[in-house]
């Protein structure tokens, strides 16, 4: 089981945890579950901390953040214990290095490379509940790493295949995967199902239900993933549907249900934003072999995402104009970087502009059927939104456009797909 931010947001909330954890261990006709509970830090908690760190360096050092904004899951993971014990129930916090959860050295976003927790799976034996501090593991130097943002959800993927959990629970504030952030479309529907393929692009082009890594890993390991709500009260008259939530599925699973009538095959799945990008401009970089590799070579050894890329096509003079989006957390580090190598790329100046957003449309059915973007493109210019980039995979279509035209573009793509619930 894993609970969210909002889940955890205090000690009422732990308590309405610790009882849904309670319930889960207790099982059915008197055979108990073994339970391993991964939390978050009360919801806020994280921001406030990359905040502290900001404010005391903004070209911060990331293995003395990851200290820092690692600290909210260990406080929640204690009074989870605690909630519990007071409950009667046996029950320990262990902490990413107490496990130990071992990460490769990427700090502030480290990736699990292996978990070996004979001290857990032996208390889990002896019928203690083990509470586990999402998002934060340890190097191989034994320095704290964290996840990356969302990476709680990756932790407790990575827990499950470790101790060969039947199920994955992602407990959060909403009850599923919808069809688009129901935060910002009343008219989203709740899918009952979706494939790994699709929630991974979903998770990837800023769905943040789900952590994209722990999509990957759920999918890699073979672990039966199901988002539900924490806040869906079983005792009343809540109906069976609310009570399901969305299970992730594999491509066979998924045909069968759309034979059974379980589910309808759709050409957009759901539609995801990402306000968390910035965009960097490089003027009058020399048209010529080797010059986007000087660019990107200096961001990938900084290990420093970048999305979409346009080059312009050269003008006089065999100059271009070079566009990319890079996380808005980077910015400062990637300008820092080209600015050091203006000489050798050659370029003129740099633009940067945070008040983009990237929309994504994403569906299965687009691996056959023409036309998901031109209605993308037709439906976005008709409400006069302009189009600054775009991206294609083979199950996605990705446009970056302004940041205040965000809600309104979601909106707009969901009934163009014909995704509006009729309620
Ligand atoms: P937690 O703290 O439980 O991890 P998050 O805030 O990380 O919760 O993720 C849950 C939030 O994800 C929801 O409150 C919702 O606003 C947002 N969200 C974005 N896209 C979707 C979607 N397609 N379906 C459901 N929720 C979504
Ligand atoms: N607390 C971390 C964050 O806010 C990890 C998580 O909640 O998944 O990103
Ligand atoms: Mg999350």
């Amino acid at each position: 089981m894993k609970f969210g931010g909002t889940s955890m947001a205090g000690t009422e909330r732990i308590r309405r945890v610790a009882g849904l954890v309670r319930a889960q261990a207790a099982g059915k006709g008197g055979v108990r579950n073994q339970v391993a509970v991964v939390v978050s830090a009360m919801a806020g908690e994280t921001d406030r901390l990359v905040g502290f760190c900001r404010e005391a360096n903004p070209l911060h050092d990331a293995a003395e953040y990851d200290v820092v904004v690692s600290s909210g899951e260990q406080v929640t993971s204690g009074l989870l214990a605690l909630t519990l014990q007071s409950l009667g129930e046996r029950a320990r916090s262990w902490l990413g290095w107490q496990l130990p959860i071992r990460t490769i050295e990427a700090h502030s976003k480290a990736r699990v490379e292996t978990i070996d927790a004979p001290g857990m799976l032996e208390a889990l034996n002896q019928g203690e509940i083990a509470v586990i501090p999402g998002f934060q593991g340890v190097s191989h130097r034994e320095r704290i790493t964290t996840m990356g943002r969302g990476g709680s959800d990756t932790s407790a993927v990575a827990i499950a295949a470790a101790v060969g959990a039947d199920r994955c629970d992602i407990y959060t504030d909403v009850d599923g995967v919808y069809t688009t952030d129901p935060r910002i479309v009343a008219k989203a529907r709740k899918l009952k199902a979706v494939t790994y393929e699709e929630m991974l692009e979903l998770a990837s082009v800023g769905a943040k239900v789900l952590q994209s890594r722990a999509v990957g890993l759920a999918r890699k390991a073979g672990v039966r993933l199901q988002v539900l709500s924490s806040f869906v009260d079983e005792s009343a008259n809540a109906s069976a549907d609310d009570l399901l939530g969305t299970l992730i599925v594999s491509e066979d699973e998924m045909d069968e249900m759309v034979e059974k009538g379980l589910m309808e095959r759709q050409l957009v799945t759901g539609i995801a934003h990402d306000k968390t990008e910035a965009k960097v401009i490089l003027t009058r970089v020399p048209d010529k072999p080797g010059a986007v590799a000087h660019i990107f070579e200096p961001l990938a050894d900084a290990s420093i995402n970048v999305d979409m890329i346009i080059q312009n096509v050269g003008r006089d003079k065999g100059e271009t104009d070079v566009t990319f989006t890079v996380p808005q957390a980077d910015l400062a580090r990637a300008q820092a970087l080209l600015e050091d190598r203006r000489d050798m790329i050659g370029f003129n100046r740099i633009i940067t502009d945070s008040q983009i957003a990237k929309i994504s449309v994403v569906g299965v059915g687009m691996k056959s059927h023409a036309g998901v973007a031109s209605t993308m493109f037709r439906s976005l210019s008709d409400r006069g939104i302009n189009i600054q980039a775009i991206s294609t995979s083979e199950i996605k279509v990705s446009v970056m456009i302004d940041e205040d035209e965000t809600e309104l573009a979601v909106r707009v793509l969901h009934t163009a797909y014909g995704l509006d619930s009729s309620e």
